[in-house]
């Protein structure tokens, strides 16, 4: 409730939102709450921070504490959460604050929404999934990103285009009735505006497009850096996609569903180096196995294999929108996972045009 303040506010005074704003909101609402967080069980690592259960006035709470040598992390994080509320599907920031721990040391706290099922992976490693559910969560997910993927202007509102850049299953969240949020926006990047900005904005993290003519290269005068980014976080949904059908139970029938499997674990093993995804990824063009299951043909599993094809495309340009994503798990709900695929041409057809482009 501490943000909602800024809802209204106009944008360019949204985008200068400064450290010092946010921290002043924070502290007052920390002064005023001593001693009613209380950190109460280790439930997770991360890669900036450590996550724990904790409370706030009574209320269950999950809280990351940074280090200081995470400070960077905790701003970027702290200033994204600011800009990202309001979605059902982005994880919900309740206050941020910054104090000295009990061995002296500076440490920074986020306070969040405590999701009871951890992340996505943990969920997963768990649980299989039905069909609908499995749809349910992985739409969940794409929804998230396609919020954050898009720059919106609601009347005095505004909200840049973001890439999240570290889109992975421990980054999403998982409620009790098993919606998804995204959540780890600790290496999330706000995206140029589209439309002109006043010079005084340039001091958000934005990647900027700039170059002189004629020096400007075919990259950014195509469609930019900025879809660039986009595109790294398409590849890795491809992924977290491939990890949560295979937890599908539906999608083995008469089978035992196989175990959770992180993508590219059963080709590298738990010491996961970038040299060696280099070659697999790069070089050899590898991308996860589908399951034997999965080449029996009902369309479900087809335009669900496409979709994931379409994610992880070598090919950065080749890869769906996470709009276009958005509406392919919006039609795999539709589908049952039996159906079969050669009764149904007419259904594949339109399934094609209804995501042409
Ligand atoms: P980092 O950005 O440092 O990687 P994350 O935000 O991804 O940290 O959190 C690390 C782990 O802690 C998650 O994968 C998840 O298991 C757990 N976790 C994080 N936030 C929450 C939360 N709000 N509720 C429950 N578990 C959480
Ligand atoms: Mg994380
Ligand atoms: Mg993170």
């Amino acid at each position: 409730a501490l943000f909602l303040g800024y809802r209204g506010m106009k944008r360019r005074e949204k985008l200068r939102l400064s450290g010092a704003d946010v921290m002043e909101a924070a502290n007052a609402e920390a002064t005023r709450e001593d001693g009613s967080l209380k950190l109460l069980e280790l439930i997770g690592r991360g890669r900036y921070g450590a996550v724990f259960r904790g409370s706030l006035n009574g209320q269950r709470v999950a809280v990351k504490v940074f280090s200081s040598a995470n400070r960077k992390n905790f701003l970027s994080e702290r200033s994204m959460n600011c800009l990202l509320q309001q979605h059902h599907n982005i994880a919900r920031f309740l206050t941020a604050e910054e104090k000295m721990s009990t061995d002296g040391h500076e440490e920074s706290l986020i306070v969040m929404e405590f999701y009871p099922h951890g992340c996505l992976s943990e969920y997963l490693s768990l649980h299989t999934v039905d069909w609908l559910t499995c749809c349910r969560m992985t739409h969940d997910v794409t929804k998230g990103l396609s919020f954050l993927h898009t720059e919106l202007h609601r009347g005095e509102q505004y909200k840049p285009a973001v890439a999240h850049r570290d889109l992975t299953s421990r980054n999403v969240l998982v409620r009790a009735d098993l919606s998804c949020v995204l959540a780890g926006f600790g290496a999330s990047v706000e995206l140029t505006s589209t439309k002109p900005r006043h010079p005084e904005d340039d001091d958000s993290m934005a990647v900027r497009e700039v170059g002189t003519v004629p020096y400007i290269s075919p990259e950014v005068l195509g469609r930019g850096l900025n879809s660039a980014l986009k595109r790294v976080d398409i590849y890795a949904l491809g992924l977290l996609y491939w990890e949560s059908f295979r937890r599908c139970s539906d999608l083995f029938p008469g089978e035992t569903v196989p175990l959770y499997q992180l993508a590219f674990q059963k080709e590298l093993g738990n010491h996961r180096r970038s040299e060696d995804m280099q070659v697999l990824v790069l070089r050899d063009r590898c991308r996860p196995e589908f399951p034997e299951a999965w080449k029996r043909n009902s369309l479900a599993v087809w335009s669900l294999k496409e979709t994931m094809e379409d994610c992880w495309e070598q090919d950065s340009e080749e890869r769906l929108t996470a709009q276009c994503a958005e509406q392919r798990l919006a039609g795999l709900k539709l589908l049952s996972p039996h159906t079969q695929l050669d009764n149904h041409r007419s259904l594949c057809h339109s399934w094609r045009s209804s995501q042409a482009g």
